[in-house]
């Protein structure tokens, strides 16, 4: 992350643009806090600023959220990437550079060799090198290639709640992101992102959501009953504990999430043919890392030298894999 952040920093003197406001991100917990300590701790092992706050903290320094026997662990380097506004500049960018984007093209089939030949719905490509990013696609590609991956696509969907009284939750207004630790009464743990990708929203959901394994080309079946229990969990939530948005939620959108059985990434070459570089399996979690991802990959795919620990990252980690967590 230390070194992501850097990156972010470069990107945005590069593009002389922000993309990244750092609010600070605030994790509340019941009791001992048992579950944020972990967080703290490894915070606390990276040197990262982090506040401690007992329940009256609390209420004086987030008077908008109702907390009644929380703690809270704050974060003072947690924030919010401005994810579109990224890709716009991400493109325009690679365009500046000499890079050619063609979207609307679809690989249908990966021929490997010294040279692969990518069959499309737009003609054949022939590269000397491949990265594949293909996110919820990657297994049904690999497929192609002899190579097995585990890996899980899941359905999960986000929930934004309007603002009631105007500035309450909002990024201008300095609230930060917002994690629910709690996980024993929920069974997962919920967490809100300040108002800023529509007007006056707060993004508020829980982690997982998770409700079932499908098929990327079928993203949205078989979603209802799952999404209206989960619903009427978080409107119960929303109701008890931010009491200036409204009680319903006003838009609810559907994405999905690609899972390792051990959380963590795929960032490595093909078993067989090392100018196939595969990046998948982010879990949830690989945006905010994603200049860092790009550089790996470049890396690897350039045989550039790399100089972190890839072992956590190889596909051989798998031949043992169990799932980490029973829910995946
Ligand atoms: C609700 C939600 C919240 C999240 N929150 C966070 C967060 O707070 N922090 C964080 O760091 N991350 C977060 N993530 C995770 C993050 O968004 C993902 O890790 C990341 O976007 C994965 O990027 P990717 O490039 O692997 O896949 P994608 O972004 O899915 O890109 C894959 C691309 O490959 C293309 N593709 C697929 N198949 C083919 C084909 N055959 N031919 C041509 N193109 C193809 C697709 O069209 C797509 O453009 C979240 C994800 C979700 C769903």
């Amino acid at each position: 992350m230390k070194k992501a952040y850097e990156m972010w920093t470069d990107f945005e003197n590069m593009t002389q643009n922000k993309f990244l406001w750092k609010t600070g991100m605030l994790l509340v917990d019941k009791g001992d806090g048992r579950n944020v300590k972990p967080v703290k701790d490894k915070l606390d092992e990276l040197g990262y600023p982090n506040t401690t706050y007992s329940s009256e903290d609390l209420r004086k320094h987030f008077p908008t959220i109702n907390f009644k026997d929380h703690i809270g662990l704050f974060d003072h380097d947690g924030g919010v990437l401005d994810v579109h506004n990224i890709f716009k500049s991400l493109l325009l960018l690679i365009d500046k550079l000499g890079g050619k984007i063609q979207t609307g093209v679809k690989v249908q089939n990966i021929c490997p060799g010294t040279e692969v030949t990518l069959t499309t719905n737009r003609g054949k490509y022939r590269a000397k090198k491949v990265v594949l990013t293909t996110g919820p696609w990657t297994a049904d590609i690999t497929k192609s290639l002899e190579l097995s991956l585990p890996l899980r696509v899941k359905a999960a969907t986000v929930w934004f709640w309007k603002e009631k009284k105007f500035g309450s939750y909002s990024l201008d207004t300095g609230f930060p992101v917002f994690a629910d630790y709690n996980i024993e009464s929920w069974n997962d743990f919920i967490y809100a992102v300040p108002c800023y990708e529509y007007p006056n929203m707060l993004k508020l959901h829980m982690h997982h959501t998770i409700e079932h394994s499908i098929h990327p080309d079928y993203r949205d079946a078989q979603v209802g009953e799952a999404v209206a229990k989960i619903t009427k969990k978080l409107t119960a939530y929303v109701r008890e504990h931010f009491p200036y948005l409204e009680e319903e939620p006003s838009i609810v959108q559907r994405c999905m999430t690609t899972m390792t059985p051990d959380y963590d990434f795929i960032l490595d070459k093909h078993p067989m043919w090392d100018n196939i570089v595969i990046g998948a399996g982010f879990s949830g979690h690989g945006f905010k890392l994603s200049p860092l991802i790009g550089k790996l990959l470049a890396n690897m795919v350039l045989e550039k030298p790399i100089t972190i620990d890839m072992k956590p990252f190889k596909i051989s980690r798998f031949q043992k894999a169990t799932w980490k967590f029973s829910k995946l």
